[in-house]
């Protein structure tokens, strides 16, 4: 009945359509960009309360900088300017004049944040700084993909000096384990966490530790970057301290972010052929009640008594939803939730009235008897509650389950390397750390993803010498 790609098949096509047809996205008339609708913003505000929680925990603090950044910042780190120049968004005009010094819209705010921490630290004191922006930014991508790859995208990127180098390794760990922890406990989404090889390293970074995921098309993608910056870093922007025997020192940073893209995560995760599935954490609607009846008369009792229960579950802080809409089969309306990923469906009729139960689905099962259950409505609230944890919890072990059977070792690329192109996956192999090793890779279109700290091969997948560390080799997004 699903008029949707098939999701095995057409896995591209399929996330195109479920995207629109939800109301996640719409397209707009900008290239690349576009536009978050309610039921897609929502996910990303839920995801912002519980990344902004974790971030002031870590006593981060939050501020506001300038969207546009005066050109020249830019070219301050050698690196940094490389690795942005071609994805530049830069304002020449304003106000109808021509601009003395061009304006760059920021692709991420590191030279901004960094000339104003020049100003505000000047001793030991004042460290470590840790500041943290909700923002939007511009990279103009070529080819782009809703959430995934898009000319303006929503993050938070968290900015901070530190005294020591080994502060600054903890604080970037620290973010790296946050960002797990959300993707696995709060998404459900299963990751790997490792370090990327100096060719996919962030622009200015002297290590980028990283967040990857496989999606259902066993296509891998970077979750979100945590790195521990060059010291060329502050450096180039004149950051500097007095250190406590009065040496004056350039102190140690990181920065680190967390995108929309992960709403593009949970979509490609979770997905099935009927829709959406969202995990119960994230999803905009909990649970969605909806009322069954045939006569007038059982339509005014049925729908009084779900609002007594839509009451009862939204004041136990459940995001709950009545569906009353007239002159709609339920059918056509348990297709929609579901198309939709709501994860519970909860069902009152003149018989529940009766038998003072209601009925409650489950979105995440399909067979009849697993699907449905039958529970008191005075016990709504905990029943709830537990089907939506156990829907968490299952989302994610399934998830983790084909991310295993999709994790292979292997030792010689030519074996693994044409291999990649119908079996895709992590391939996990031994590597010499050898940037010519790495570039026999991106022939057959693969990447390194990261360096792992695991270590179960001992050769290079390339060169056959002794490998130095285990990586996880996937096309990726
Ligand atoms: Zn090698």
């Amino acid at each position: 009945m699903s008029t949707l790609p098939d999701i095995n098949t057409h896995f591209a096509e399929w996330y195109q359509e479920i995207i629109a047809k939800t109301g996640i996205v719409d397209s707009s008339p900008t290239r690349g960009c576009f536009v978050i609708k309610p039921y897609g913003y929502t996910m990303w505000e839920l995801i912002q309360q519980h990344v902004d929680a974790k971030i002031k925990a870590l006593e981060v603090e939050n501020a506001y900088f300038p969207l546009l950044i005066p050109k020249s910042f830019l070219s301050k780190e050698e690196k940094h300017v490389e690795g942005f120049s071609p994805e530049l968004a830069v304002v020449t005009h304003g106000g109808g004049k021509e601009l003395e010094e061009p304006l760059v819209v920021r692709p991420t705010s590191e030279t901004i944040i960094y000339y104003m921490f020049s100003r505000w630290i000047t001793s030991y004191r004042d460290l470590p700084l840790k500041i943290n922006q909700w923002a939007n930014v511009v990279r103009w991508e070529m080819r782009t993909r809703p959430f995934v790859r898009s000319l303006e995208f929503l993050w938070q990127e968290g900015h901070t000096a530190h005294r020591t180098h080994a502060e600054a390794v903890e604080m970037s760990l620290a973010a790296l384990e946050m960002y797990r922890s959300t993707y696995e406990d709060f998404l459900a989404i299963p990751v790997v966490t490792g370090i990327k090889s100096e060719s996919e390293r962030f622009a200015g970074a002297e290590r980028t530790y990283t967040v990857e995921g496989l999606m259902q098309d066993g296509r891998g993608l970077q979750m979100c970057t945590s790195h521990v910056l060059a010291h060329s870093f502050p450096e180039a922007f004149d950051v500097h301290f007095q250190d406590a025997d009065g040496a004056t020192k350039v102190p140690y940073c990181t920065s680190w972010g967390f995108t929309t893209r992960s709403i593009g995560a949970i979509i490609m995760t979770h997905g099935d052929a009927q829709g959406l599935v969202l995990p119960p954490k994230v999803a905009p609607i909990q649970v969605i009640l909806v009322p069954i009846y045939k006569t007038d008369e059982e339509r005014g009792a049925v729908v009084t008594k779900i609002k007594q229960l839509y009451t009862i579950l939204q004041q136990a802080g459940i995001r709950a939803k009545i569906d009353d809409r007239e002159g709609m089969t339920p059918g056509a309306k348990y297709f929609e939730w579901e198309e939709k990923g709501v994860p519970v469906r909860l069902e009152c009729g003149p018989k529940d009235l009766q038998n003072n139960t209601v009925v409650l689905a489950n979105r995440i099962e399909h067979e009849k008897a697993k699907k449905k259950s039958f529970v008191p409505a005075g016990q709504v609230v905990e029943q709830v509650q537990a089907l939506l944890q156990t829907i968490q919890t299952t989302m994610y072990e399934r998830a983790k389950i084909r991310m295993q059977s999709q994790w292979h070792q292997v030792d010689r690329i030519a074996d693994f390397g044409p291999k990649m192109e119908t079996e895709q996956g992590w391939y996990q192999t031994g590597w010499c750390q050898a940037a010519s090793c790495e570039a026999v890779v991106k022939q057959y279109k693969g990447t390194i993803r990261c360096l792992l700290e695991e270590k179960k091969h001992n050769n290079c997948f390339a060169c056959g010498a002794a490998s130095t560390v285990d990586i996880l080799v996937a096309k990726a997004y």
